[in-house]
């Protein structure tokens, strides 16, 4: 029993949980299922805006970024790089990569969804890495499956509008490519709800990462990082819109009646990287043993946001869906610019209230890593927050040492707490 509760400290446990474990099982269940009486399934990148496909009578998305990090979170992610390995993969490709790549090639055996339904087509993005489009390449190559590539232009400044009509133009071009491949009629009114469906979801999820805003915070960024699956799996359904309401009302009723996850709270950090999928339970226990609570993280916050903002961008109500879903397309931080990076962090350090950041360099994932140690200089010198730089990996266990995490954070909280004896002048 003590051992039970010693699991979930630094979390918070909620109805919310167990039904997110609901809503996932349907999803993959009804992917499944759909897939295999005869629906069109397609395989996106996260960027890719699933909206789209609701515009279809029989179309199915499956999103292999997520069920690669619900496979490392479940455990599996090691063994499931090792399959890639064992077949000509190199460790230095991205962990999601070589999972998804050992899952497939090894026909969804060990997954905890048992894989995903194979695709009829394949789409993703190469505005947040170049080794996604490698990657999906790989089944283009092996099963003959085509590949659709949006060309999304980086964002060293503010989204031009030409890049946006250039954006519009391919997603017309995706469209016509499904209602080829398919024989299915597109229909632009369904893709209008579905944004209604993921922006209302967007905005409840904010709303519920925002009670990270109070002292001590409602949350750990470790309960958003796991709940933040179904805007992915789910997206565009009803059905969000209601579990992202009821998670924030339940977390703004336990801060109402005085239940923190970290009551002791004297750290505030904020993680910049992916969630470290494979040492969530472990990593916010040991925190929380340090009184020290990791609240919010780039790799949420900028959910629902524009480039170089985490700032929720306005709920889409009407106008021309195809439009908003282009003006979305550089939300995740890899694509932005140093200047949009910091300009978001700083917003995010203030926001929060934020003691200390833990920039976490991240073996697989380059374009996230690549300028941190330029952000962490500037935020040490303009903002005058301390900081720590570790080493992890997302989904590869193999890539990261727990005492040589712990022993940087350690010091990162002895220096926080020097900053504050040290007197004001
Ligand atoms: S390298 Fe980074 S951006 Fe690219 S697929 Fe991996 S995690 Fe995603």
């Amino acid at each position: 029993m003590a051992e039970e509760k010693d699991k979930t400290k630094g979390f918070m446990k909620s109805e919310s949980g167990r039904r997110l474990t609901q809503i996932l099982t349907k999803d993959y269940l009804d992917l499944h299922q759909r897939a295999g009486e005869g629906a069109f399934v397609v395989w996106v990148a996260i960027i890719v805006p699933a909206e789209l496909f609701y515009g279809f009578d029989n179309v199915v998305f499956a999103v292999p970024e997520s069920h690669a990090a619900l496979s490392a979170a479940k455990g599996v992610g090691m063994l499931q790089c090792e399959k890639a390995e064992h077949n000509g993969y190199s460790m230095d490709i991205c962990s999601y990569a070589r999972i998804d790549i050992g899952t497939a090639m090894s026909g969804g055996q060990d997954s905890p969804t048992f894989g995903l339904p194979r695709p009829h087509l394949l789409v993703s993005n190469n505005n947040n890495c170049s080794l996604l489009v490698k990657w999906f390449d790989v089944y283009h190559r092996e099963w003959n499956v085509p590949h659709f590539i949006l060309d999304i232009p980086f964002c060293y400044e503010m989204q031009k509008e030409t890049d946006l009509k250039y954006i519009v133009t391919q997603f017309h071009d995706l469209i016509r490519t499904i209602e080829t491949l398919s024989g299915q009629k597109f229909n632009i009114d369904k893709v209008q709800e579905a944004l209604r469906n993921s922006s209302g979801a967007a905005k409840q999820y904010k709303r519920f990462i925002d009670c990270a805003v109070h002292r001590p915070s409602g949350i750990t960024a470790f309960d958003s990082f796991v709940q933040m699956a179904p805007l992915l799996t789910s997206r565009g359904r009803p059905e969000i819109v209601d579990h992202f309401r009821k998670l924030a009302e339940e977390t703004e009723e336990k801060i109402r009646s005085g239940e923190f996850p970290l009551p002791e709270e004297r750290y505030r950090l904020f993680w910049d990287s992916i969630a470290p999928w494979h040492q969530l339970r472990k990593m916010s226990s040991r925190l929380a043993d340090l009184h020290a609570n990791i609240i919010a993280a780039s790799y949420t916050s900028c959910l629902g946001s524009i480039e170089g903002s985490y700032e929720f961008i306005q709920e889409y109500e009407n106008g021309n869906p195809l439009e908003s879903l282009a003006r979305m397309q550089n939300f995740s931080v890899c694509p932005y610019g140093m200047e949009l990076r910091f300009k978001a962090m700083s917003w995010a350090a203030r926001h929060y209230g934020i003691d200390g950041f833990v920039f976490a360099s991240n073996r697989s994932c380059k374009v996230y890593s690549v300028m941190q140690m330029d952000l962490q200089k500037r935020i040490s010198e303009e903002l005058k927050i301390p900081s720590v730089m570790i080493d992890v990996d997302h989904a590869d266990v193999r890539k990261y040492s727990e005492e040589n995490a712990f022993l940087r954070m350690e010091a990162l909280l002895e220096n926080i707490d020097a900053g504050r004896a040290r007197p004001i002048i």
